[in-house]
């Protein structure tokens, strides 16, 4: 169990990371109060169990006395007996009139940096929430789908639950709650960010699932493809079609593309044939098409550069979704 002494470890902690220290605190406000004697960056506090309004006035006071931007952080889980009594069980507008209370409380306080989260276990309740938050509501929003399980499931319902948010422009930062160790919650989400175009950090390579058409060893063709890809940040849309069917037409839509088959590739950039290669060749090709894309779309590239740094998604502003 922490103690208040324990944050005494936070100022020292601070001198030795390069990255943004939040404090997660629940039940105790004297712990809230005692992290905001020192230099961390954000306080998240869960209004449902920090002991009523009085208690969270006094931790918005301080934070706003000490330039601290806070996460009021709702949990289906732990909303306020108060509000469970008036709808009956957690739904959306229950929580969504929990953030709406603690804004007004921090308003009254004039303070203002703060970012919400609405989290729930249940997908379509956390979806609605954030979709009647926004509605009502410009503060800036951490999402996420809470206590999603254990994967591979719970990567699958968190994207299920976070790409309609996304879909809507809705969320500032992410996160994906999985069983486990806690690094892979990063590459879901970086993934969800990516399929859902809310931020490209790599070239997105669009594979056909294979057929009986299927004319080239088009696995090993994506997997080198890959590895020569890593860490290229560039939105670049590449198409790889395993044969010379259906392959040409979906070949079109991508940036680059190519369609396979008897031991040779048509080669597509923006919908147009620009040449012919060998099966062996490919990948070779491919790259050069990419080295070229790069050259020639400056202004792409520069569109998905991260906008903001350090502390993200605080203050009314509407940011782009940042990560990394
Ligand atoms: S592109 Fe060709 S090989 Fe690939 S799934 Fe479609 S028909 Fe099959």
């Amino acid at each position: 169990m922490p103690k208040p002494e324990d944050a005494g470890a936070l100022s020292r902690i601070r001198e030795q990371i390069q990255i943004p220290l939040i404090c997660d605190i629940h039940f105790d406000y004297k712990m809230a109060l005692a992290t905001l004697d020192h230099p961390i960056d954000k306080i998240r506090i869960n209004p449902g169990n920090i002991g009523g309004p009085e208690r969270f006035r006094q931790v918005v006071r301080k934070a706003k006395e000490r330039g601290i931007p806070m996460r009021i952080g709702v949990n289906a889980g732990s909303l306020e007996k108060e509000l469970i009594d008036k709808y009956g069980f957690p739904c959306p507008p229950a929580i969504v009139e929990s953030a709406l209370r603690s804004i007004e409380i921090a308003e009254a306080e004039g303070y203002d940096q703060i970012v919400v989260s609405l989290k729930s276990s249940d997908v379509l309740v956390a979806v609605e929430s954030y979709r009647l938050f926004a509605q009502l509501a410009d503060y800036p929003t951490h999402i996420g789908i809470t206590e999603a399980g254990k994967p591979p499931y719970a990567v699958t319902k968190s994207a299920a639950g976070l790409s309609p948010i996304l879909l809507d422009g809705i969320g500032d930062t992410v996160r994906i709650s999985l069983l486990g160790d806690p690094v892979p919650e990063i590459a879901a989400a970086f993934d969800i960010l990516q399929a859902t175009q809310r931020r490209v950090r790599r070239p997105e390579l669009i594979a056909c699932p294979t057929c009986g058409r299927l004319a080239i060893d088009l696995e090993a063709i994506i997997a080198e493809l890959e590895q020569r890809l890593a860490g290229r940040r560039l939105p670049v849309k590449i198409s790889v079609l395993g044969c010379v069917v259906n392959g040409p037409g979906e070949a079109r839509e991508a940036d680059i593309g190519i369609a396979a088959g008897n031991g040779k590739g048509m080669i597509f950039r923006n919908g147009e044939i620009v040449r012919r290669v060998d099966e062996k060749d490919i990948v070779d090709a491919l790259m050069a098409e990419v080295a070229d894309w790069e050259a020639t779309n400056a202004h792409k590239i520069a569109a998905t550069q991260p906008m903001a740094q350090g502390v993200e998604g605080i203050g009314r502003r509407k940011l782009p979704l940042v990560m990394g």
